[in-house]
């Protein structure tokens, strides 16, 4: 078994994970976010798409046996334990501008996007090339009668642990989320194994 890594909070990481290898990301204090986005490595304009992902699997609650399909339909990762069961895969990084709109009194931070953009940057990935991230351990209920959505406290207790496993060769992106309501207000960081 490989080290654990951290990521320490409001900041993100990136990495490559080659095909049939198994990312670990561990909410090591409970009530923490962490956004995750995967290109594939051969070709980076391909990217993993929450429509495809909800078209393909025909839920927008994913879990274990689901798996995250990219923009041209391939599967990427597979979802093989999730311990959690509540993950968010309708809502954007969070940003200098989503800071600006959501907590005009707090100073503003980069968020996410800022650090993924940083992480990625390695890599030729630019900022406009960010999609819409799987936000691990987020909950983002959804009303079934008016489709209004919440973003509550995250259900994750320490220790809670999601496993993907690369269907192909990825660069993953991946953070400590940096917003406020995302984390219950506080944030937390994220720990990470790859096997
Ligand atoms: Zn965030």
């Amino acid at each position: 078994m490989n080290p654990v890594q951290t990521i320490e909070p409001r900041t993100g990481t990136a990495f490559e994970l080659p095909r049939g290898s198994i990312l670990t990301v561990i909410d090591p204090q409970g009530s923490q976010v962490a956004d995750l986005v995967a290109y594939a490595r051969t070709d980076v304009r391909e990217v993993i798409s929450n429509g495809r992902t909800f078209d393909y699997e025909e839920t927008i609650a994913l879990t274990t046996g689901h798996r995250l399909w990219s923009n041209r339909s391939n599967p990427m990762l597979e979802i093989v334990e999730d311990t959690v069961g509540r993950h968010d895969f309708l809502l954007t990084p969070c940003s200098e501008a989503t800071f600006r709109h959501f907590y005009p009194e707090h100073p503003v931070h980069r968020g996410c996007f800022g650090n993924l953009a940083e992480a990625l940057a390695p890599w030729g990935i630019g900022e406009d090339a960010i999609p819409t991230a799987f936000n691990l351990f987020m909950n983002v209920p959804v009303a079934g009668d008016t489709g209004q959505i919440e973003v509550l406290p995250p259900l994750s207790k320490p220790g809670d642990f999601i496993r993907l496993r690369a269907e192909t060769d990825c660069i993953i992106g991946l953070t400590a989320c940096s917003a406020y309501a995302s984390n219950g207000g506080s944030f937390k960081p994220i720990d990470y194994r790859i096997d």
